[in-house]
């Protein structure tokens, strides 16, 4: 880090009262991080896991590769593809198992949990903008991984939780909840540019935001949006307000967080719990 952003960085804590870490934490898990050690010369070199280039930083005269491990993922040994000026190697590292928690909700709307064939053909066009949102990998300035809380207030853990519908199961929880009353400004995590934006069928007013190398960040249920696609954001700047739009049970921010398009546990991003 160098002075300005660890000024930046410093007067940003000073703001918000949250704890900025410097790195997220490493968690080898299904829906947690790895910190690889990677060979490079004097450029950065360019690392895939699966389909996705992951983000890589330098840490004393070291390269690793930050990546991200999809909730899906099955426990064992795992590739990185690893590319220098001079040719592709492998390099291997493990991913231990871990349990997730089984939570069930009840939604009042029946619809939000049975969508109709309407409904279906347009969450069907939705994940496709999200996916798409998600998959950014823009390489604009040095990459930083420092997120601070959107929004003070009662995270949930239930990043990885099996989850059961009015007593069906679905997809599992691949973000973090935070209870707050509607209207609490949420704020940008980091600097970036808002990649997508709009009103979504199960996630309500929803935003992603793109802070560069991979590293992609998303804002559900909100009341009311401050931004819109298009417009760069600096860390700190209020983007829009928590409200309960979409699938919920009360009003709260469910934020996710991609790296190389997995939607990791953000609880790593944040220190001092
Ligand atoms: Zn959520």
């Amino acid at each position: 880090m160098n002075g300005f952003r660890l000024l930046l960085a410093s007067l940003a804590l000073a703001a918000s009262a949250a704890f900025a870490t410097d790195l997220p934490r490493e968690s080898r898990v299904p829906g947690g991080i790895a910190f690889i050690d990677v060979t490079g010369g004097t450029s950065p070199p360019r690392v895939v896991y699966g389909e996705h280039q992951t983000a890589v930083i330098r840490r004393d005269d070291r390269w690793i590769a930050v990546v991200g491990i999809p909730l899906a993922t099955k426990p064992g040994a795992q590739t990185l593809q690893v590319y220098t000026g001079t040719g592709k190697h492998d390099v291997p590292f493990n991913v231990t198992d871990k349990q997730y928690r089984t939570q069930k909700l009840t939604i009042k709307n029946q619809r939000q949990v049975d969508p109709n064939p309407d409904d279906l053909k347009r969450i069907a066009s939705e994940q496709e903008r999200s996916s798409a949102a998600l998959s950014k990998f823009t390489t604009t300035g040095m990459p930083s991984l420092t997120l601070l809380s959107p929004v003070p207030g009662v995270r949930s853990d239930s990043y990885g939780s099996r989850r059961i519908f009015n007593g069906q199961p679905r997809n599992p929880h691949t973000g973090m909840d935070i209870a707050a009353p509607t209207g609490t400004p949420i704020k940008s995590p980091a600097a970036g540019s808002v990649v997508e934006a709009g009103d979504f069928f199960f996630n309500g007013n929803t935003l992603y935001i793109d802070h560069g190398y991979g590293l992609v960040t998303m804002y559900c249920h909100l009341d009311s949006l401050a931004v819109k696609a298009g417009d760069a954001v600096q860390a700190g700047q209020v983007i829009g307000k928590v409200g309960a739009t979409g699938r919920v049970t009360g009003p709260h921010l469910h934020w996710g967080v991609a790296l190389n398009r997995a939607m990791v546990d953000p609880g790593l991003f944040l220190g001092g719990e």
